[in-house]
């Protein structure tokens, strides 16, 4: 193992119908997932959804009230939560502090391989068995601060280490069992936004070099389309959707979906705003959204600021909607532009675009957006149909 990274044997995970209560609160509903062996899926919310809860139940943490979890085809349920075989990373890392990052890599290993008998010195150096136990173990914590790049760190306590770097060291802490897997509750969280983004890349690389089957916690789109292969999006202890970051990114199932995917913003019309004031097609009752006839349809049109232009007039064939500029907002490398629909009936829609800059208060325009990446929902509950 020594210079080399350790890949893992994968395991598959299978949850079925998982259901957990606090009181009268349902923190799981019935929750459902299955990941591939070396599989890297995150679990996306709000928070307060019941990703850590999730996380928790299949660790053996939290008492489940039904459903049941498989780790590598064999259930676990029952089984205590180091005999799952999974290793959990928290967002505070948990580190000992009295510990060097070295003894804290190690702490799993002695307590599984050598019990409580290998807190005591003496014993280690009376008993020659115990002595080989040690130089492995040492063996290892060699391999994996390598493999983390961290072997400088190894004697330093946590108080001496940045979060970064206090992240590594939870990450070998986890990864030292070799267990089947890895459960990752927002361990970026305390990073800054760089590092953040430096850390994400490094455990994706190192996830897939050891091939470890992997969920990971964040309330966070953007990174969860970075470094997923799927995602599981989660509301209200139930799991909504689950796909590809592009299968999710373009075909939210939900308007919910579609605008925790939109952040900051994601433009909503009602469709018969649309039919009423759309205009330059040659056919109106040819336009399609999202592959669906507009010709009655009902509920909303959804649409992002990116795939929205202004123009001062209409394009021939082209079909778009009379707007008036409300303002503009400078963006850095791009700007936001907020158009109000001639109808004055629906709220402002955003353009977001390197050529809107120039376009003043009160500037009247035809808005188009891209047909094919609108997306039509169901009307929000309490929203009415106009
Ligand atoms: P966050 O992103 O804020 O960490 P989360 O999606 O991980 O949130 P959970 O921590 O799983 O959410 O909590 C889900 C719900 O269950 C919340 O409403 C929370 O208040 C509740 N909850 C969690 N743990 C307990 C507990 N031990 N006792 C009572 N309620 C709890």
């Amino acid at each position: 193992m020594q210079g080399t990274d350790h890949t893992m044997e994968s395991q598959t995970l299978e949850i079925a119908d998982l259901t957990c209560r606090f009181g009268a609160h349902r923190a799981l509903d019935a929750v459902s997932l299955s990941v591939g062996a070396g599989e890297f899926v995150s679990i996306l919310g709000p928070s307060g959804c019941g990703k850590s809860t999730l996380l928790r139940s299949i660790a053996g943490l939290e008492a489940v009230e039904g459903g049941t979890i498989r780790i590598g085809g064999q259930s676990v349920d029952g089984l205590r939560p180091r005999d799952r075989g999974v290793a959990f990373v928290f967002q505070s890392y948990a580190l000992y502090p009295h510990m060097s990052c070295a003894e804290n890599i190690a702490a799993p290993l002695r307590m599984s391989e050598l019990g409580p008998l290998g807190r005591l010195p003496l014993l280690w150096r009376l008993s020659g068995r115990m002595r080989r136990t040690r130089e492995s173990i040492a063996d290892r914590v060699g391999a994996t601060a390598r493999q983390l790049q961290i072997e400088p760190l190894l004697g330093r306590r946590p108080a001496a280490l940045s979060g970064g770097q206090r992240q590594r060291v939870a990450l070998g802490r986890a990864l030292i069992r070799e267990p089947a897997l890895f459960l990752l509750d927002e361990p970026l969280a305390n990073l800054d936004a760089a590092l953040r983004n430096r850390t994400r890349t490094d455990l994706r690389a190192l996830q897939r070099r050891i091939g470890a089957t992997t969920l990971f916690v964040t309330h966070d789109q953007t990174e969860a389309m970075a470094i997923s292969d799927r995602i599981a999006v989660m509301f209200d202890g139930r799991i909504h959707q689950v796909g590809t970051p592009d299968e999710i990114y373009r075909d939210p199932e939900t308007l919910a979906i579609a605008r925790f995917f939109s952040q900051p913003h994601l433009n909503v019309v009602p469709a018969a705003t649309l039919r009423r004031h759309i205009g330059g097609a040659t056919a109106a009752g040819d336009i399609r959204i999202g592959g669906a006839a507009l010709e009655g349809m009902a509920g909303v049109v959804a649409f992002r600021p990116e795939d929205a232009s202004i123009r001062t007039a209409r394009r021939p064939g082209l079909p778009g909607l009379p707007c008036t500029v409300d303002h503009a907002e400078h963006a850095g490398h791009d700007a936001n532009l907020f158009v109000r629909l001639a109808d004055g009936e629906t709220a402002v829609v955003r353009i977001r675009s390197h050529e809107i800059a120039d376009w003043p208060q009160g500037a009247e325009g035809v808005l188009h957006f891209d047909l094919d990446a609108a997306r039509r929902f169901d009307a929000p509950q309490g929203e009415a149909e106009t």
